[in-house]
């Protein structure tokens, strides 16, 4: 088959839909949709077949662009997962990807790739609640220590760096108080710090990109070196599959494999085919309706009178607007906000560890309403709500995230495929109730 033009000469959003057509890990040509492997382990016709497929795998000698794999064994190479990582890696603007089983697989793999025993890194105060306790109650037992600071505070971030530092980790927009943090500036700090050390001591800035997906915000355009996602999120859109991703740098490709052969934690192969054929397909077209209807229903509550606080990157008193409007944005520079709301309520006062009105209100979301789902989880075609404080982010030690700015009472929705109207006479009623 003779094609006129190049995969480059087409958009993102066309290419998240037909892949990448020039894969030598799929016969193009023949099929429509790829094909959905199962096999944990390959034929091999010959031992020389065999023996070749061991030295060309994670070899820096193959350019697996243009080098057709000897599968062997699921845990090392699969087409399946291969394909998905090539059109991941592009919906990233990254130049490798490797999946994982899960988003906290994928994370944990960054980690323990860029930190050894000795080494330190600096997070932001916020995180996903596993995030927190895999920094700060696993990788202590491997001599792996991170310092929690404000990432917004310059000062505190110089003063933090120290020779161990190795890797510094933020998720933008933050779960679940939608602060941002400004990629091309940590770039900028981290640049100058790493300025008198060798290579092998770089500090390299790592995202979560789970919130926004690539749809709203590319990390690594922006001057990450790396993005991790949970694909169980936004890429899924689905809420039928779990997995990860490490997008990054090309020479990273190799060690990553052979890290990920050895914890184990790949991806199945037939989530792997629900992602690529079901999720990056519709990626854009979900979050650019789910986009509009969250600005809907954020105006919606802004304007209740129950209703204390709005939190929306798409809003222009959003205090980081600015930010948002710099680093949020799709495939055609369009300002993508994302999906995600989050909203406290007016006299929502404590009563013991009890928020009664936020609870009410929940409670009446669970029970009564049609289109909106009590459920942790995000970037689904159903709209879901929960109490991040309570739920999500139970790790997190209570003093700290009352520092953190989080508040108790915090409601966080993440925006489905609904009929806006729809999203908000439910919340309506809900708040009738308290
Ligand atoms: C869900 C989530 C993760 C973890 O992903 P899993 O697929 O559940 O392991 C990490 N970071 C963020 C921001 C998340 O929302």
């Amino acid at each position: 088959m003779k094609r006129k033009k190049t995969k480059g000469q087409y958009r993102t959003r066309t290419h998240l839909i037909h892949g990448n057509f020039e894969s030598k890990k799929w016969d193009y040509n023949h099929h429509v949709n790829p094909p959905m492997s199962a096999s944990a382990m390959y034929r091999l016709n010959s031992t020389q077949r065999g023996a070749q497929g061991f030295v060309d795998f994670a070899s820096e000698a193959i350019d697996e662009s243009t080098h057709a794999p000897i599968y062997i064994y699921d845990r090392l190479e699969e087409p399946s997962r291969g394909m998905l990582e090539e059109n991941l890696a592009y919906a990233e603007g990254g130049e490798m990807c490797l999946t994982f089983a899960t988003g906290m697989a994928a994370i944990s793999a960054i980690a323990g790739l860029l930190c050894g025993q000795g080494d330190e890194i600096i997070a932001h105060q916020v995180t996903y609640g596993c995030t927190y306790s895999l920094f700060s109650s696993r990788m202590p037992r491997f001599g792996i220590n991170t310092h929690w600071i404000d990432l917004n505070d310059e000062a505190a971030l110089k003063a933090a760096i120290t020779p161990q530092t190795r890797m510094l980790y933020f998720e933008t927009p933050i779960n679940p108080t939608l602060t941002l943090i400004d990629i091309a500036a940590m770039r900028r700090l981290v640049d100058d710090a790493n300025q008198n050390r060798p290579e092998e001591q770089h500090i390299k800035i790592v995202v979560d990109n789970t919130f926004a997906t690539p749809y709203c915000q590319r990390p690594i355009e922006l001057g990450a070196d790396f993005s991790v996602m949970s694909l169980t999120k936004g890429i899924s859109g689905f809420g039928a599959d779990m997995g990860g991703a490490v997008v990054g740098p090309r020479a990273y490709y190799n060690r990553l494999l052979l890290y990920r052969k050895d914890f184990g934690g790949v991806l199945n192969p037939r989530s792997a085919w629900n992602f690529l054929v079901y999720g990056l397909p519709s990626l854009a077209t979900r979050f650019a309706n789910q986009i509009k209807t969250a600005h809907h229903v954020a105006k919606f509550l802004r304007e209740h009178p129950k209703v204390d606080r709005v939190v929306y990157p798409g809003f222009e008193d959003h205090p980081q607007h600015d930010v948002a409007r710099k680093q949020m944005t799709n495939y055609d520079g369009n300002f993508a906000p994302g999906n995600m709301i989050y909203f406290t309520l007016k006299d929502a006062e404590m009563d013991g560890k009890q928020h009664p009105k936020v609870e009410r209100l929940i409670d009446y979301l669970a029970d009564s309403a049609y289109c909106i789902t009590l459920a942790v989880s995000l970037g689904y075609m159903k709209t879901l709500v929960e109490n991040a404080y309570s739920m999500t982010h139970a790790a997190l030690p209570e003093d700290e995230k009352r520092k953190m700015g989080m508040e108790p009472g915090g409601i966080r929705l993440s925006i489905g495929l609904e009929d806006w109207h729809d999203i908000s006479e439910d919340l309506r009623d809900a708040l009738e109730q308290v």
